[in-house]
C-alpha cells in the first residue's frame, strides 16, 4: 500500500524514497516506492507528472496509476537504473499541479452551485482533465438547460470573487451519509474518510488536491450545457 503524501501533506512537492520494486505492463516500466509525493491519477482528477532523480541523473515520470494499492510511477523512457533498493528523489511539476488542483477545485465548486440551485440535480460524475473537463447530475432541472447555466455561471463567479476556503479533513461515513445521504452509495464506509470543504457548502468526500481558495478559480469558463441522459457541464480554464 503505497503512502499517498498528497492527502495529508498536499504542499509537499518532493521527497525521497527507496524503490521497492520496478516492472513493465501495458502502460510502460514503472517503479514503486513505500511514499510518493505523486498524486496518482483518480476521482477525476489528472494524474501528476515529474521526475525522479537517482545518482545525479533525473527521469521524467509521465502517468502514475494506483494499481492494487501501489502507485505505479511510469516513466517516459525505459532505464534499467531504478531496480529494487534504489535511493531515490520524487519531484512533482508544481506547475501542472497547481493547473490539476484547480481544474479539480473548479469541478467541486460548480457541483456544490448546482446542487444548490436545483436540489433535485445529483452530482453524478466529475472528469477535471485539461482540456475537456466535464461535471455530470442525474435528476431533472425545472429551469432549461441555458437558463439554468446561466444561474451557474452567475453563482460560480460570485464564489471566485468572494475567494471562499478550501479546506481538507475527515469525517467518519455516518455522518456523510447523514449530511449527504444521495451520495452516500458512492464512498466507502469507512470510519474516516477525507473531505473537501469550500466556504460554507457541505463537506465532500474526496481524496485529491485542491486550491487554497476560489480566487485561484479566475479563468474558469462554462462552456456549455448539454442534456440527454445526464446533464453535463463542460468548463476549462483559460
Ligand atoms: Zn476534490
Amino acid at each position: 500500500m503505497t503512502l499517498l503524501l498528497s492527502r495529508t501533506q498536499p504542499e509537499r512537492v518532493s521527497c525521497t524514497a527507496t524503490v521497492l520494486q520496478s516492472g513493465t505492463d501495458e502502460k510502460g516500466h514503472y517503479f514503486i516506492t513505500a511514499e510518493t509525493v505523486f498524486y496518482p491519477q483518480g476521482g477525476g482528477q489528472m494524474s501528476d507528472v515529474g521526475s525522479v532523480m537517482h545518482n545525479g541523473h533525473s527521469f521524467a515520470v509521465k502517468q502514475v496509476l494506483m494499481i492494487a494499492g501501489e502507485a505505479r510511477h511510469y516513466l517516459a523512457d525505459v532505464t534499467g537504473e531504478l531496480e529494487q533498493g534504489a535511493e531515490v528523489r520524487l519531484e512533482i511539476d508544481t506547475a501542472f499541479r497547481q493547473r490539476a488542483s484547480i481544474a479539480h477545485t473548479a469541478g467541486h465548486l460548480i457541483s456544490h452551485v448546482v446542487e444548490t440551485l436545483m436540489p433535485s440535480l445529483i452530482p453524478a460524475k466529475g472528469h477535471h482533465f485539461l482540456p475537456g473537463s466535464y461535471v455530470e447530475f442525474s435528476g431533472n432541472s425545472t429551469l432549461s438547460a441555458e437558463q439554468l447555466l446561466e444561474q451557474v455561471r452567475e453563482k460560480v463567479q460570485q464564489a471566485i470573487d468572494d475567494n471562499l476556503p478550501v479546506s481538507t479533513g475527515t469525517l467518519s461515513f455516518e455522518v456523510i451519509a447523514r449530511l449527504r445521504p444521495e451520495l452516500a452509495c458512492a464512498i466507502p464506509q469507512n470510519e474516516e474518510i477525507r473531505t473537501v470543504t469550500i466556504g460554507d457548502y457541505l463537506p465532500f468526500a474526496c481524496g485529491g488536491t485542491h486550491a487554497a481558495s476560489t480566487g485561484a478559480l479566475q479563468g474558469l469558463e462554462l462552456r456549455k450545457i448539454k442534456v440527454k441522459e445526464r446533464m453535463k457541464i463542460s468548463y476549462e480554464i483559460a
